[in-house]
């Protein structure tokens, strides 16, 4: 398929020519390569995915409501689902670490 200037493509559509390994590929590497502080943990994240691989929502790796790819969006801790009233997943709360105060 050729990109022709000006032609909007919906994303079903360039995802129909792309192979499918190669986006899992470069999903893989976008999620390694987020820094430490915007990266949910890895629990958190494999939770996220359990439940985005079994929803209506999602096609060939993308989220139907949001249109992004959900190994990208649900990688990063502060994103939650787009379902409005109740979101499948949401934002992994951290708990603060021990506080220590010396004098
Ligand atoms: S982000 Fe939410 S709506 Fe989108 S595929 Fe995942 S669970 Fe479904």
């Amino acid at each position: 398929m050729a990109y022709i200037s000006g032609e909007i493509l919906c994303r079903k559509c360039m995802l129909e020519n792309m192979d499918q390994a190669d986006i899992i590929r470069h999903l893989d590497s976008y999620v390694a390569d987020l820094p430490k502080d915007v990266r949910a943990n890895e629990d958190e994240y494999q939770k996220r995915l359990t439940l985005c691989a079994s929803c209506e929502y999602l096609l060939n790796a993308a989220c139907r409501l949001c249109g992004c790819y959900v190994q990208a969006r649900a990688a990063k801790k502060n994103q939650r689902c787009p379902i409005a009233k109740h979101p499948k997943w949401t934002e992994q709360i951290e708990k603060s670490d021990e506080i220590v105060i010396t004098r």
